[in-house]
């Protein structure tokens, strides 16, 4: 049976816990990592709905984007929404795991699901991130390099946007004297030793080091091995906030409010005007977007996806881009069917079951 942890484990490989913002509550909020999952019921949000459907489903596992438990419970009374649904869902042993704004910040999460829904491409993202990498430079006997960069690519040292196996090495010769005490692989004590060795230089996201460090030690050779590590603050292409990418041909305003309402199934659009004739270029951010809108307008973007526009701040599109409140919950619910697409290409012995309740707590009177 697969357990909740090698189904967690699954899902961080694309969203990394680490990558979630600082107020946030992703992972596992309710359950234990060791239990064996029947099925995974997948939802935007978590309510008492949603863990009877749960329970009615024979899913044991509740994946949601929102995490049901943000600020933190003091009291477990069943006095409002979240105490009774975390209190049904522990009576009954159902498990919960929010992947939030870590699904947010990734290549491949909420954003590219929505840009994924729109057929836009060549997706990017809008704003990336920085000081999220590490360098890490590395001393090593010529023969044995290859082998000690294998073992490093293989827990994910050296991708760099689509590329992967990334390096840069550069040969010349290290020197050592081992005293009384060392075992050297190469020299004898208070011997003066110089080896011809590779100095390499790799990049991997920050949140990795320990896992490097553990792998760069166990891979290489010396007793001692000599590397260091730097911060490096460039911009991380990988891991930011929002989406842009193209319309595969650019479409009049009204045909792209009508295609928009359609492929995200839309009751209602809160726009502005649009600064020119026709929509190519198209950034997008699920939930709460404001933020973005200085990045979307630098990005050249024609239209600006997002949701929980305040008044306000639709006057900062100024004629600079158009900005499209979708709401919020219609622009995530969509991470459900991504979810349920990246989870049943890897795992067959349990259903990812999209949920049938509604969670949207907003009506529309049209
Ligand atoms: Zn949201």
């Amino acid at each position: 049976m697969t357990t909740i942890k090698e189904v967690t484990d699954y899902l961080e490989k694309l969203a990394p816990i680490p990558y979630q913002e600082n107020y946030d509550n992703a992972g596992l909020l309710v359950g234990s990592h060791n239990i064996g999952v029947t099925n995974v019921l997948l939802t935007l949000d978590v309510t008492e709905e949603v863990v009877e459907e749960a329970i009615a489903k024979n899913c044991n596992l509740i994946v949601a984007h929102h995490p049901v438990v943000f600020k933190g419970l003091k009291k477990l009374n069943g006095k409002n929404y979240i105490e009774r649904a975390v209190i049904k869902a522990i009576k009954n042993d159902v498990a919960i795991y929010a992947i939030h704004t870590n699904l947010d910040n990734v290549v491949g999460g909420v954003n590219f699901m929505i840009a994924n829904r729109l057929g836009l491409q060549n997706v990017q993202i809008l704003a990336p991130k920085k000081d999220m990498l590490c360098k890490l430079v590395g001393f090593v006997p010529v023969a044995d390099t290859e082998r000690v960069l294998e073992a490093l690519y293989a827990v994910g040292v050296g991708q760099i946007g689509n590329y992967d196996r990334c390096s840069f090495k550069v040969e010349g010769v290290g020197t050592f004297r081992p005293n009384a005490q060392a075992q050297p692989v190469i020299g004898q004590a208070n011997q003066d030793e110089a080896v011809l060795e590779n100095r390499f230089e790799v990049i991997f996201p920050a949140f990795m080091e320990p896992a490097v460090l553990k792998t760069l030690r166990a891979a290489h050779p010396y007793e001692e091995v000599a590397y260091y590590l730097t911060a490096i603050t460039n911009e991380n292409q990988s891991v930011g906030s929002g989406a842009v990418g193209y319309l595969p041909a650019p479409m009049a305003i009204h045909d792209f409010l009508v295609f928009l309402k359609q492929q995200m199934n839309l009751t209602v659009i809160k726009y502005t005007d649009a600064a020119v004739s026709k929509i190519e270029k198209v950034a997008v951010c699920g939930g709460v977007g404001s933020f973005l809108l200085p990045r979307a307008v630098a990005s050249q973007a024609d239209v600006f996806i997002t949701a929980d526009y305040k008044y306000h701040e639709f006057f900062d599109a100024d004629g600079q881009i158009m900005i499209c409140d979708i709401g919020h919950y219609e622009s995530e619910v969509c991470t459900k069917e991504g979810l349920q697409h990246y989870l049943s290409n890897k795992f067959s012995n349990f259903a990812a079951i999209l949920s049938v309740t509604v969670t949207n707590p907003v009506r529309y009177f049209v």
